[in-house]
């Protein structure tokens, strides 16, 4: 099947107010065309050179996600365009961000990835530190970052009631910040759930799933020269 009846069929299942974002890493541009094309505005990358040289050749009206752990050195090749940052893992890094977003005049939207499964190489601040950083108003001076929500994975298992657990614990986090700290009425994205896993994360209160494999067929890391 192709992406568009991929795409189509799964917007079906989601409730309305939950963003399809058409996760396009190692795809090519005419496969973000069909979609594009179909009336679909919002791709999420995870590399900067590729997202940065599909920015260039792709219409301009496409929001671009960067879903993947972002590198400080790397931020000024995507902060004059990128849409949202999904993957703000670090102080350092959200202070980075605000430093390049200021110098080209932009409030960058972004999203606190938190790290809630259960494998080490999962990048993101834990519940207690973010809930620490709201209360000690680490956020306040960055002016040119515009705090959207959260970002998790699940752990990758078969084990549902895990996913759940995770998922649950995000939007838990998400409830309490919204009671109890001084998050803005923009804190209102929870970005949880991938191909393998995002019924379970709708079904906890996501309001955007990114969507690869679903959508436009397993990658191809062959044809790669190790770009990072
Ligand atoms: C690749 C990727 C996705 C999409 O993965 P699929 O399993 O293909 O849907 C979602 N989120 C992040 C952060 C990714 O890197």
């Amino acid at each position: 099947m192709d992406c568009v009846e991929n795409y189509k069929n799964i917007k079906k299942t989601l409730p309305e107010n939950v963003l399809l974002l058409a996760v396009s890493k190692t795809k090519p541009e005419e496969e973000i065309m069909k979609l594009y094309d179909f009336g679909c505005r919002d791709f999420g990358e995870n590399k900067v050179q590729e997202l940065s040289k599909k920015y260039e050749v792709l219409p301009k009206d496409i929001r671009w996600h960067q879903i993947g752990h972002l590198q400080t050195n790397k931020i000024k090749y995507i902060i004059p365009f990128v849409y949202m940052i999904h993957s703000i893992d670090s102080i350092k890094l959200a202070e980075e961000v605000n430093k390049q977003a200021a110098k080209h005049g932009r409030v960058v939207n972004c999203l606190l990835q938190i790290k809630v499964a259960e494998e080490e190489t999962k990048f993101g601040f834990s519940i207690n530190e973010v809930a620490d950083l709201f209360k000690n108003n680490a956020f306040a001076a960055l002016k040119n970052i515009k705090l959207c929500g959260l970002m998790a994975m699940a752990t990758n298992t078969d084990d549902e009631t895990e996913i759940l657990k995770e998922f649950s614990a995000v939007k838990n986090l998400y409830n309490s910040l919204r009671v109890n700290c001084q998050v803005g009425e923009e804190f209102k994205e929870i970005s949880m759930g991938m191909s393998g896993d995002y019924p379970l994360a709708v079904k906890e209160g996501s309001t955007i799933v990114r969507l690869g494999s679903t959508i436009f067929g397993e990658r191809d890391y062959s044809q790669k020269n190790g770009e990072v």
